[in-house]
């Protein structure tokens, strides 16, 4: 009796609402039965409901926030830098060797795919000189309205202001979920919930949690791309200086270094020609170079006046990474897109505040060439001030400050500047460093580093190897990109294929 009820009041609903998508009802336990749950409509979750959607199957779409894809919103300064003008090798590359991972998503849903998608909704796109891929109208809205467009021409429910609280599953049955409205079961469930960062977004890392009670472990999550945050003062002094092409190193001094740990320092005897220097390819809007996976050994000299050590090699500083690009001194720190790239070694480092960043101002000019060149516009501007010596990559009020830490009186004539004056400047521009404090956080991180293990996802299908039925997709997984639309690529491409398979 109880069951004939509640039937019919389900058909009457059914009937009488929106809902276009019916869920059967469980024999069972008389809740609603869907074939596909994907929780969380962000940019993996929303293509991935789509696919499920379009091939038939009952799709349930659930959304903590008010409104989808807050994050695509927000992206981009608000434009949406929806992916990089490469192609799929290009994408793997630019993630280093994680990257195979994304073979078969991006088979399915590559990028020139997915702006032929966004085209096809009637957004234009425009490629900028970075490479970056953002639409021509440079609104964000405008891409998250293609999506949405794209979902509303099937049959997917997407229920907003509904978070899920919790999943289980009894043995090899369906999933059971429960959100403040209601409890429904699913055969498959696709988590599309992200990371952790920018929490007040919706992203409070809930998918971590219900992966792992299933069964799941998890690479600890901590932010990327990220600021990076210093004490020094020079840096915070030039809030708002903004630097188009520098190269950055993360150095972690070891016991018994020779390294200067002190605030900041012009470090190193010679400048080192830069044969660590990441490629300008990134700059030319080609795949980035791909994250060095070890450590290499900094090629420092030690400082002047400072013996080497005995054993050498035991006491080198270890490079942790190096990357290049534009760079915007805050008032907490650093910040622009060769920051952020280069942040995920701070974050996942145990002492972050043992770590050194050093600064090359000029990197396409090695330290012999820029000490030729100042030396020539020594001599030939000698009543020139030193200040405007220097070629103009760097901008003025940081030459300033350099100038500055290499000892050297600004004010002082170029005909003054001694040999020992110059090797100081030819330092200051090229080795600087900087102790570093951390990073601004979950906060303030576009991205989380860490997540699921994608050695218990099957790339092929996006399905979980440990828990049948369940599929993950986006940032949830322990795959993180660098700046430049890469993160949406890798959401849309795997959301895509687990829509396609769950
Ligand atoms: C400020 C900022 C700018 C960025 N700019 C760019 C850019 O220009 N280009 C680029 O490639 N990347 C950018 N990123 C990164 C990019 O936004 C993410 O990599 C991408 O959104 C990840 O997609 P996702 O679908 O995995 O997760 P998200 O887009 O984060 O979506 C996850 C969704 O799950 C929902 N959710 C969470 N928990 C629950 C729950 N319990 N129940 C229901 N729903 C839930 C969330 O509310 C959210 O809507 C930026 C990130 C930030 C923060």
């Amino acid at each position: 009796m109880k069951r004939i009820n509640a039937q019919r009041l389900y058909n009457w609903c059914a009937a009488h609402t929106l809902q276009r998508n019916v869920p059967t009802l469980s024999s069972r336990d008389e809740l609603p039965h869907w074939d596909v749950v994907v929780v969380g409509a962000g940019a993996a979750g929303l293509v991935a409901a789509e696919r499920a959607a379009a091939r038939g199957r009952r799709t349930l779409l659930l959304e903590k926030n008010r409104r989808a894809g807050v994050k695509i919103l927000m992206s981009g300064g608000t434009r949406c830098n929806l992916t990089h003008a490469t192609d799929a090798r290009g994408i793997v590359a630019a993630y280093g060797p994680p990257g195979r991972f994304l073979h078969s998503a991006l088979a399915s849903l590559g990028p020139q795919e997915l702006v032929a998608l966004v085209e096809g909704e009637g957004v234009r796109t425009k490629i900028e000189d970075t490479g970056k891929v953002f639409p021509v109208s440079n609104r964000a809205t405008d891409v998250l309205a293609a999506f949405l467009a794209r979902l509303d021409r099937t049959d997917c429910e997407l229920a907003l202001d509904e978070p899920l609280l919790e999943l289980a599953r009894e043995g090899q049955g369906p999933f059971r979920l429960v959100t403040p409205k209601r409890t429904l079961l699913a055969e498959h469930v696709v988590i599309t919930t992200g990371g952790q960062s920018y929490p007040g977004s919706g992203t409070t890392g809930d998918g971590y949690r219900w992966a792992t009670a299933l069964g799941h472990t998890l690479v600890p999550p901590r932010p990327a791309l990220v600021p990076l945050t210093t004490s020094a003062a020079w840096v915070q002094s030039l809030q708002g200086v903004t630097v188009p092409d520098v190269q950055l190193r993360v150095v972690e001094p070891v016991a018994g270094s020779s390294f200067k740990t002190g605030d900041e320092s012009a470090s190193g005897a010679t400048a080192s020609s830069s044969s660590s220097a990441v490629s300008n390819l990134a700059l030319l809007g080609k795949p980035a170079v791909a994250p060095k996976q070890g450590f290499e050994t900094a090629s420092n000299q030690p400082p002047p006046g400072e013996k080497p050590s005995q054993d050498a090699s035991a006491d080198k500083p270890r490079v942790l990474d190096t990357r290049r690009g534009s760079l915007l001194f805050a008032h907490f720190g650093l910040s622009g897109p060769v920051a952020l790239d280069i942040s995920r070694v701070v974050s996942g480092h145990p002492r972050p505040q043992s770590l050194r960043l050093e600064f090359d101002f000029l990197p396409d000019v090695k330290a012999a060439v820029l000490d030729e060149q100042l030396m020539t516009a020594a001599a030939t501007a000698g009543k020139r001030q030193i200040v405007s010596l220097a070629p103009n990559a760097v901008p003025h009020r940081l030459l300033e400050s350099l100038v500055r830490q290499a000892g050297l009186d600004g004010q002082q004539k170029g005909a003054e500047l001694s040999k020992a004056g110059r090797a100081a400047l030819v330092r200051a521009i090229k080795q600087t460093s900087i102790a570093l404090v951390g990073t601004r956080g979950f906060g303030k991180a576009e991205v989380t580093a860490g997540g699921i293990p994608l050695a218990e996802v099957d790339s092929r299908t996006m399905e979980s190897r440990v828990v049948p039925g369940l599929f993950l997709a986006g940032e949830v997984l322990d795959l993180d990109g660098p700046i430049g639309g890469y993160n949406f690529q890798a959401a849309f491409s795997t959301g895509w294929l687990a829509g396609l398979t769950a």
